[in-house]
């Protein structure tokens, strides 16, 4: 996981319509937390005019890093040490953005002319023009507010009179014409002149002390109402969101546009841009710094003023238009200050309900979700115990953060609107640049989907023989809590459950790690000696220096999902993670030095483009390297394994140990964004949220809740992205490409063999296609990277089906030795459906068992009972709070 950059994230599109814009700028200014900021990071006096507008631009660049900088540790801050003070600090971090966005905002107000009327010079305009000049009131100084009071006041006088008239039909057609009550009524108004506040008399004659639109709107309502349906019937859009756009000028004609068409300009210009960012970013002398090498620094961000000046549409090469269009983008700045500031909060407070939340047992000690219930999931195999777990944890998270949630999606969907995109999900997928993404995934999703279906029904035969009949359907889907892990993302926790063969040799790292006395000083150690072996960067001195790299020991709330930082400054790259040692953390660690190493490899770009190619590629890096590591024939290398694992029965035990990981995740990875976009599109609605959610839950992983949930349990909130607002696609997109990446660079390796036996330490020619390929950040789209890697442009299931073929035909063997269904026909089975909760006493099938007869038959009874009840309330039109886990339903798509 990467955090996002805080409020910095660009969502997408220019915001045009700003009302007040120099008002909220004002406003800005004067908000207390920003005089936080010292004075040469706040906007200084800046002239309404072109040179104005450009001294503006370069005082923005200036302090753009500096602020990131800065906001990014009072995150970091608060991320290492959860307290009300370092919230506070964080806040106020957040309050140095709204600073950041009016300098855009400003930035739009000298750029669009055409804001009010929504029109555009016809030919090229500058400071010499003067075309203010050309109208009578400017050069005669006559103030011209009076014309637009007068408009709006005749309105509201007209309608006064008509009333005095006694005329009662439509607004615009009366006719006040021999009148006298009207004519007094006016005369009053003309006899006061200026004697008293204008106010009483506005009063006196309409009954009304203030400015009112409503009359006018009144009079024009039939020409409104015709112009809203014609427009709506030729589909027009409202406003002109290409704002940018002037018409083509006459041929010959003498002077220049504003927009630059010339595609060899522009990229002479990106050139130029990137060879002075390079010299600015390899010149930063001290990461404090607001000593910014000012005159580099203000190229840097200057080129979003000029990127405007550009019109991009007959460019060839897409690379330059993203260029201009991202520094175009202003993000989630579209926001108005109240918006974005709440934005800030409710995400704020979202994630540290999620941080902070513990499970409290009846003894009363509380369990943090990192490490003990983490590991709770993973080590017990108590059905009961794993439950209490799996249910606490989404009391104390979902159901607290249900109540922020929706103003969460309308803020997001806000912004993003505001940016031009149908809703929050649009603009995350936009991030892809795929106009066929859903196709795609789907498309892969599907090839990839024989592989998950066996393992499940594997999978669930093992928990049949260790949970039994009772908690375990063949030919239905698994209790969610079952699989070792507290989503049931990962399997690999239960790999000794099902295990293929228990006698051949196992792949597991922990042991030695633990009776080695490994600690995660020298897990990260050994990460970057793989990277290094590369040819790869290795870490910094900063990087050993900040990090954190275990739970600190000393009680402070910290946020302990992993997860790696890029400061923007060129040098400060840290990771945050609660390492646990063994092997499972091992792999987690090259995850997060994935992204760091990403983050290095990068620097050198412009801000714009310090991203992945797409947000999969940053996920996949780490990733790519973890597959060597985890060979047998790796982890013998470095003294983890005693045997290189050879042997058939090994290998698939090995392989089976990747598939716990890889496999199983698929479903998972694909359905939370399925989730999340139809919750911003608003094809899922507040009241269906958690059961939307595990008819996805059920639909792609096969899996129920053990037990009933309701409209109150708010199970998606119980996972870290959602709360935290990160995208979850990338992770999917990862786990696809990193195959691909894989069985590229073991070719670039000259491994021969099979996939899954690659290793690709110490090949430097593996390395630099990974890091050819990482250089380009963002600034060319995702299928040039790949085909640096990879030799061909698309996403594809074919590395990832190659590298587990031999584990797929064991699993199809094996499932059609067993009489294994495939699937889960009984769908809508659940575990808990002889459990029966009454009058606050309840029975459950274990103590019914045991013998207690008299309890059985009451709680048969009142089964019947509330089996009938529950039938009853369904048979009702709407029910205030369902228990809908019994009732999900498959869905086809
Ligand atoms: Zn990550």
């Amino acid at each position: 996981v990467r955090p996002l950059p805080g409020p910095f994230t660009p969502c997408p599109g220019p915001l045009v319509r700003q009302l007040f814009l120099l008002l909220l700028l004002l406003i800005c200014l004067l908000l207390p937390p920003a005089q936080a900021l010292s004075a040469e990071l706040m906007p200084g006096n800046f002239t309404a005019d072109e040179a104005g507008a450009r001294l503006f631009a370069d005082s923005y660049n200036s302090s753009a890093e500096v602020i990131l900088y800065e906001s990014t540790v009072a995150s970091w801050t608060y991320n290492v040490n959860i307290t009300q003070e370092n919230a506070q600090r964080q806040v106020r971090g957040y309050y140095l953005c709204p600073v950041l966005y009016k300098h855009k905002f400003l930035a739009l107000y000298f750029s669009s002319r055409t804001k009010y009327q929504g029109i555009c010079p016809p030919i090229a305009r500058n400071e010499t023009h003067f075309d203010a000049g050309a109208k009578y009131h400017v050069p005669a100084v006559t103030p011209y507010i009076r014309y637009f009071v007068s408009f709006v006041l005749q309105f509201q006088f007209h309608k006064a009179l008509c009333a005095e008239a006694n005329y009662s039909g439509p607004l615009h057609y009366c006719d006040i014409y021999q009148s006298q009550e009207a004519g007094v009524k006016l005369r009053e108004v003309l006899q006061a002149g200026a004697s008293r506040p204008w106010q009483e008399v506005l009063k006196g004659l309409t009954g009304s002390e203030i400015l009112d639109a409503e009359p006018l709107l009144e009079y024009f309502k039939p020409l409104i109402t015709w112009l809203q349906e014609q427009n709506q019937i030729n589909g027009e859009v409202l406003g002109w969101p290409d704002f940018e756009w002037r018409p083509p000028v006459p041929d010959g004609y003498p002077e220049g546009i504003d927009k630059l068409a010339d595609e060899a300009e522009a990229e002479k210009f990106l050139e130029e841009y990137v060879r002075l960012s390079w010299a600015y970013n390899t010149n930063i002398t001290d990461e404090n710094s607001k000593i910014m090498n000012l005159e580099v620094s203000q190229h840097t961000l200057q080129f979003g003023t000029r990127a405007r000046q550009f019109d991009t549409s007959n460019f060839q090469k897409s690379s330059v238009k993203r260029l201009l269009e991202k520094l175009q983008d202003l993000g989630r700045a579209a926001l108005s200050t109240t918006d974005l500031n709440e934005y800030n909060n409710v995400l704020l407070k979202m994630e540290s309900v999620y941080s902070k939340a513990k499970v409290c047992q009846e003894n009363g000690s509380c369990l943090p979700l990192d490490p003990d219930l983490t590991n709770l999931m993973a080590v017990s195999r108590d059905y009961d115990n794993l439950l209490w777990a799996w249910k606490g944890w989404r009391d104390v998270t979902g159901q607290a953060i249900l109540p922020s949630f929706p103003e969460y999606v309308d803020l997001s969907n806000k912004a993003a609107q505001l940016n031009g995109y149908a809703d929050a999900g649009a603009s995350w997928r936009s991030q892809y640049e795929t106009s066929s993404l859903e196709e795609q995934l789907e498309k892969i999703y599907l090839e990839l989907q024989p592989l998950y279906l066996n393992l499940h029904a594997y999978v669930r035969r093992a928990l049949y023989r260790h949970y039994g009949a009772n908690y375990i359907n063949l030919q239905g889907p698994i209790p969610a809590h079952l699989l070792g892990n507290m989503w049931a993302q990962s399997w690999s926790n239960i790999y000794e459950l099902v295990v293929p063969f228990p006698s051949a040799s196992q792949v597991d790292a922990t042991p030695a790690m633990k009776s080695q006395n490994w600690t995660a000083q020298r897990m990260f150690e050994e990460a970057d000696k793989f990277f290094q072996s590369l040819g790869l960067l290795p870490l910094p001195p900063e990087f050993w220096d900040k990090s954190m790299l275990e739970k600190p020991k000393d009680g402070r709330d910290v946020v302990c999902h992993a997860s790696a930082w890029d400061f923007y400054n060129g040098k400060d790259f840290r990771i945050k993670q609660c390492t646990v040692v063994n092997m499972e953390d091992l792999i987690v660690i090259h995850h997060e030095m994935g992204h760091v190493q990403y983050f290095m490899q990068y620097k050198d770009q412009p801000l714009t483009f310090r991203e992945g190619a797409n947000p999969g590629f940053h996920e996949a890096i780490g990733d790519v390297l973890a597959l060597s590591v985890s060979t047998p024939k790796h982890l013998h290398s470095i003294g983890l394994l005693d045997n290189e694992g050879e042997g058939y029965e090994s290998e698939i035990n090995y392989l089976m140990s990747i598939a716990l990981d890889k496999i199983a995740f698929l479903p998972f990875g694909y359905l939370i964004d399925q989730w999340r976009w139809r919750v911003f599109d608003g094809s899922i609605n507040k009241k269906d949220y958690n059961q939307e959610w595990w008819n996805l839950r059920l639909k792609y992983q096969g899996l129920c809740p053990p037990v009933p949930r309701s409209q109150e349990d708010f199970d998606p909130g119980a996972k870290f992205h959602i709360p935290a607002n990160v995208p979850y696609l990338r992770y999917f997109v990862s786990f696809v490409i990193q195959f691909q990446f894989h069985e590229a660079l073991c070719r670039a390796a000259g491994h021969t063999g099979p996939l899954y036996k690659c290793d690709i330490y110490q090949s430097k020619e593996a390395g630099k296609l990974l890091a050819d390929a990482m250089k380009l950040g963002l600034s060319q789209p995702w299928p040039e990277a790949m085909k640096l890697i990879t030799g061909q442009p698309n996403m594809s299931a074919t590395a990832i089906m190659n590298y587990f073929q031999p584990l797929l035909d064991w699993l199809i063997t094996k499932n059609k030795e067993q009489g294994e269904t495939l699937g889960w026909p009984q769908y809508d089975w659940t575990p808990y459906s002889g459990t029966v909760s009454f009058l606050g006493m309840e029975l459950e099938r274990g103590q019914a068992t045991a013998g207690q007869w008299v309890l059985l038959v009451l709680g048969l009874v009142l089964l019947v009972a509330t089996m009938g009840l529950a039938y009853k309330t369904c048979s009702l039109k709407r029910r205030e709070e369902p228990y809908f886990g019994s009732e999900v339903e498959l869905r086809h798509s």
